[in-house]
């Protein structure tokens, strides 16, 4: 059974997915993760994200994959090759760079079937933004989780401060709201709310609030 999770950057996705997949006891998939991964070979090797073709080629032979530790379904690095990456996909120049790559349909193409066969024989929670529409359009639970643009910001703050970065609110605001206006409107699977989907609006909610509510969506479908 798949429960897919999609909504704009900073809504709380990573956090509340996990937290389900803990709750029920299934695997936890962040696809986010597969194109940062891609994005992040990209800057690092210096390639020109404009290039479809180059990008492809690129998402094509980058190996992402999840480490794990003992009884926990919920990855504890994303590797590329034999190396960590966890960190290095979540710097401000991943995040500026990763729309351009992931609006380019050839690395979607590189990538989805790779999503779907991870969650082929498992229960599985999926996060991303085209999980409920294009990737398992016949998932058991949709939902779409989304909170207002400041309550989102400050989120992100609180993240990058945490990593020990320095941040303004204001970039950090302008940052998210490029990266949804990239994301909703691109052609190739843009971010959008599936016509199935449970739309949870997370603004003053806790984590546990909200992880209370999908666990009782998934109960309703016969968990
Ligand atoms: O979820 P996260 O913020 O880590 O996603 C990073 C970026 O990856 C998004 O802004 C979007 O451009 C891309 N993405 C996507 N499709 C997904 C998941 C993420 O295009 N299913």
């Amino acid at each position: 059974m798949i429960i897919a999770i999609d909504g704009p950057a900073a809504s709380g996705k990573s956090t509340v997915a996990r937290a389900v997949a803990r709750r029920i006891g299934y695997r936890y998939l962040d696809t986010g993760a597969m194109y940062r991964a891609v994005a992040s070979e990209a800057v690092r090797l210096g390639m020109p994200l404009e290039d479809a073709q180059a990008m492809t080629e690129l998402a094509g032979t980058t190996k992402v994959s999840f480490a794990y530790s003992p009884d926990d379904p919920i990855p504890s690095a994303v590797l590329v090759g034999q190396h960590d990456i966890t960190s290095a996909i979540r710097t401000p120049a991943v995040d500026a760079a990763v729309s351009l790559v992931a609006r380019i349909p050839g690395v979607r193409s590189a990538l989805v079937p790779i999503q779907r066969q991870f969650a082929e024989d498992a229960n599985t929670v999926v996060e991303g933004r085209d999980i409920g529409t294009v990737v398992f359009p016949d998932a058991a639970v949709k939902v779409y989780l989304t909170a207002t643009p400041e309550e989102r910001a400050c989120r992100r703050l609180g993240d990058r401060e945490a990593a020990g970065h320095e941040a303004e609110i204001a970039v950090v605001a302008a940052d998210i709201a490029k990266r949804d206006l990239m994301d909703s409107t691109r052609t190739a699977s843009p971010l959008a709310t599936a016509a199935d989907a449970h739309v949870i609006d997370t603004t003053g909610l806790t984590v546990d609030d909200v992880v209370d509510r999908i666990a009782a969506l998934v109960m309703e479908v016969g968990f």
